[in-house]
């Protein structure tokens, strides 16, 4: 396993060449484009070219982010770039095929990154288990660098650490990251707005999709697991988004003796995706993840699968059942 480069080689890196692509992880969520815009944003203020690309394009949820129409799907034909820059992606795959493709002519791929299973697939990779977010990485690399850091950097990073880290609540939150939100406010960073746009202001078949998923909630191995689904007919009916689950699974997660909580939802196409919470380090949900080829952190991680459903949860929650039964013994 390779090595972590220092944040000077990477500061190298970004003084040595003009054209960088910059890339996060399928279905992105707060951490994969604001980590992206947050670092390109100040690679464009050292004068750089920058292209900001996501294989499903920009959500909606996050499109208040300053310059956030800048993120693009990415090009149908490879284009010359010196520098391919992957940021919260915890595999190569999980860019997306496009994304690999557009970026093949690349001589140099960069692997920024916190997900503890990040297999370094990088010729350069920074990967950062102990950080919240990507967001928080790539604010060490601006700080550590001496880059100024725009506006939309300061916004970008802010919603990339308050995502991943729960609004500052889990566990992986540290006193660095607190430093850090106290430096992006002192920078201008408008708390109640940046909140407000982040979290109260879903679109009505949010609460609709929150509905429906609690008529298909149960509780499982003396109330430890709590799991609910998606059918692919919801998706057509509610005109769902990827983006309006996000989160969701706080909620069963929250649930008083629950240790355990897991979303599965049915893909269009038959694929299964299975979001799973643990509570406690000692249920470790990564390393179940990782048995059916997923990974993430050690309390949330996520696994794409064959379905069908029923055979899909049928083998997650017996490896959960057996992860609990060795936790608890
Ligand atoms: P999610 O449940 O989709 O919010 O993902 C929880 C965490 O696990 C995130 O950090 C994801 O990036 C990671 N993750 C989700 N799905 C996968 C997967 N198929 N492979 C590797 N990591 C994943
Ligand atoms: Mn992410
Ligand atoms: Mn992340």
């Amino acid at each position: 396993m390779s090595e972590n480069v220092t944040i000077q080689a990477l500061g190298e890196i970004f003084q040595q060449h003009q054209t960088f692509a910059l890339m996060s992880h399928v279905r992105p969520d707060g951490d994969a484009i604001g980590s992206v815009l947050g670092l390109g944003l100040a690679l464009e203020a050292m004068g750089k070219t920058v292209h900001y690309w996501n294989e499903d394009g920009l959500p909606d949820n996050l499109a208040f982010l300053p310059q956030s129409d800048k993120i693009k799907r990415p090009p149908a034909e490879p284009i010359a770039i010196d520098v391919a820059i992957a940021l919260d992606t915890a595999t190569k795959v999980r860019l997306g095929e496009s994304n690999l493709h557009a970026a093949s002519l690349a001589p140099l791929w960069v692997n920024i990154d916190h997900h503890i299973s990040n297999p370094r697939y990088g010729d350069m990779n920074f990967v950062d288990a102990t950080s919240p977010a990507t967001g928080q990485i790539v604010y060490e690399i601006i700080q550590e660098l001496g880059l100024s850091l725009p506006v939309g950097s300061r916004d970008a990073i802010y919603v990339a650490v308050s995502t991943d880290t729960g609004s500052f609540q889990y566990e992986s939150t540290t006193a660095n990251t607190y430093r850090m939100a106290a430096d992006l406010v002192d920078r201008g960073l408008l708390v109640g707005e940046i909140n407000a746009k982040t979290y109260d202001n879903h679109p009505y078949r949010r609460i609709e999709l929150m509905r429906e998923l609690l008529n298909t909630l149960e509780l499982k191995a003396d109330g430890k697991i709590a799991h609910w689904e998606m059918l692919d007919a919801t998706r057509e009916q509610l005109a769902l988004q990827p983006e309006d689950s996000e989160g969701l699974i706080d909620m069963i997660r929250a649930i008083q003796g629950v240790q355990v909580a897991v979303f599965f939802e049915e893909l269009p196409g038959g694929k299964i995706r299975v979001s799973m919470r643990s509570k406690d380090r000692s249920l470790n949900v990564c390393d179940v993840a990782s048995f059916f080829g997923g990974g993430g952190h050690a309390l949330a991680a996520g696994i794409r699968m064959s379905g069908p459903l029923a055979d899909a949860k049928q083998k997650v929650l017996d490896s959960l059942q057996q992860a609990l039964d060795t936790t608890n013994s």
